[in-house]
């Protein structure tokens, strides 16, 4: 396999003037990310400041009415409300401990802002945000809570003003600032070695659900299922599972309205492979090759692209993807509220809603993992219109 890539898919598509600070974090993923100061001070950091381990919480009322073990993995409790902050702190220890003294980041709803602005508090660094100028708007609260933490959020007001341009003006800017910055994308896409990076930060998720389902049950489950934006939370989940052929692999994409003609954000069931921010991947792009605005009810999932090793893993056959649409996800927002006492994010209710609409295809009496990504708390104002 060619360095970078996964299958077809992957690779380095840059610019000259940012293979150097690539390298660089190649080279520290190498040396600083196995050292045991790295490991020791990153698991101080998760158990201690984010909240890991995790619970695997068995949900006794769903599982009696579809007929299987449901279970979640609790990423909703996590610091920051979502899964993002076990990348976010990995980044941000593996740049300090590179001597960078600044992050710098994308977002496009801001739960990665957020937690990228949380992590170079704790980690003492200076940290700026690039936002799309509409989602600045739209995402007034995490704006807020951004410039709390200290960080200095950037609209972008170029092309689509939402989170691909606000990628674009990060990646500009990084050119710029690479001798004193790291750039800490946000999700497993991107040149490599990012999809790799945010991999290795994301797969404590499937590492620990490996463990407590063994303990809980004494097996493998039989499914595991993610929601799938980028493809951060998925990947960390499904990973650690890929090499045992029982357990079935399901990742949910967001299917906007499901009105013909909506261009939601289904990348891997709609998408046409070409280039975007560093890589090779599955895009949602027009007959000219010009990328779509993504949309989805969930702002967490509004990415035109999906990581590489997605596109390679549905390319395969070893992981089958599907999309939900909007209502169906509302439908499982307030379907778990009621039934199990807790309010997931808009994104992991896609997966959960996949789940809950289709109990036949998964084994009666068998043990199915959801993914609860993060929390719904953020979302309420978008409830509130929709109810
Ligand atoms: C950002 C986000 C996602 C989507 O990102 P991935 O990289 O695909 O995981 C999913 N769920 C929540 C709660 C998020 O905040």
């Amino acid at each position: 396999m060619k360095k970078g890539y996964f299958g077809a898919f992957g690779g380095q598509f840059v610019p000259e003037s940012l293979v150097p600070p690539l390298r660089e974090l190649e080279a520290a993923m190498e040396t600083i990310l196995p050292s045991a100061a790295f490991q020791d001070e990153l698991d101080d950091l998760l158990r201690n400041y984010a909240g890991r381990e995790t619970p695997l919480t068995f949900c006794p009322t769903l599982s009696g009415r579809l007929g299987f073990n449901l279970y979640l993995k609790r990423e909703d409790l996590l610091h920051t409300g979502a899964h993002k902050v076990n990348n976010t702190l990995g980044q941000a220890l593996l740049a300090k401990m590179m001597g960078k003294t600044a992050l710098l980041a994308e977002t496009g709803a801001g739960q990665h802002g957020v937690a990228t602005a949380a992590a170079a508090a704790r980690l003492g660094m200076s940290c700026r945000i690039f936002m799309g100028a509409d989602d600045v708007e739209r995402q007034a609260p995490n704006v807020m809570r951004m410039k709390l933490l200290g960080t200095e959020v950037i609209p972008v007001a170029t092309g689509s003003r939402t989170l691909k341009d606000a990628i674009n003006a990060a990646l500009r800017e990084w050119v710029a600032t690479q001798a004193t910055t790291h750039y800490c994308f946000g999700t497993a896409a991107g040149p490599h070695p990012f999809p790799l990076l945010v991999r290795e930060f994301q797969t404590v998720i499937g590492r620990e659900t490996r463990a407590q389902m063994l303990a809980k049950t004494g097996r493998l489950p039989d499914a595991v299922v993610a929601c799938v934006g980028g493809g951060s939370n998925a990947i960390g989940m499904f990973h650690p599972f890929v090499s045992d052929a029982s357990v079935r692999i399901i990742g949910v994409e967001a299917g906007g309205t499901g009105e013909a003609g909506c261009y939601h954000s289904a990348a891997l069931g709609k998408g046409i492979s070409g280039v975007l921010h560093g890589e090779y991947t599955l895009l949602l792009q027009n007959a000219d090759g010009q990328i779509e605005p993504s949309h989805s009810v969930s702002a967490g999932l509004d990415y035109p692209g999906v990581g590489p090793e997605h596109a390679a893993l549905q390319a395969s056959g070893r992981v089958e993807y599907h999309a939900v649409i909007d209502s169906r996800a509302l439908n499982a927002f307030s379907t778990l509220c009621h039934a199990e006492g807790i309010l997931p994010a808009l994104e992991s209710s896609h997966a959960l809603a996949w789940v809950l609409d289709n109990p036949d295809a998964l084994p009666k009496g068998g043990n199915v993992v959801v993914n609860l990504s993060g929390r719904g708390d953020k979302d309420m104002e978008i409830i509130r219109r929709s109810l």
